[in-house]
């Protein structure tokens, strides 16, 4: 299998290619290791940071998680933050902990 993906660990872009052939990934196009390890995860397990919003008794407020979870699991974590009815929160609370045993947390990323 051989596919085509843009590198988005940092803001140059680079494109690769990557190979996929009797379990074993080739990538190539990437400048740094970074992208071989994003391009391998993404074949592999792909995970995204997620940003949202919570509700609050002063509205609605962002937040995001610690650090990236499984693409799998991004809406079932949201349904999760959709339950929460916070009343005030500050910047960088953490409003749940180890949101469902992803090992990330998701904090509030502004204040009220
Ligand atoms: S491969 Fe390296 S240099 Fe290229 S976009 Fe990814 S992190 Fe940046």
């Amino acid at each position: 299998m051989k596919k085509e993906m843009i590198c988005i660990m940092c803001p140059m872009g680079c494109n690769m290619t990557v190979t996929e052939e009797n379990g074993e990934i080739q990538v190539t196009g990437n400048t740094c290791i970074r992208g071989a390890n994003f391009a391998k995860e993404e074949m592999t397990c792909p995970k995204r940071v997620v940003t949202t919003s919570v509700k609050t008794s002063a509205g609605v407020k962002s937040c995001k998680t610690t650090q990236a979870i499984p693409k799998s699991m991004i809406f079932d974590c949201m349904k999760e933050i959709e339950k929460l009815r916070l009343k005030k929160v500050k910047f960088g609370q953490v409003i749940i902990k180890n949101i469902l045993g992803t090992g990330a947390d998701v904090v509030v990323t502004a204040d009220d």
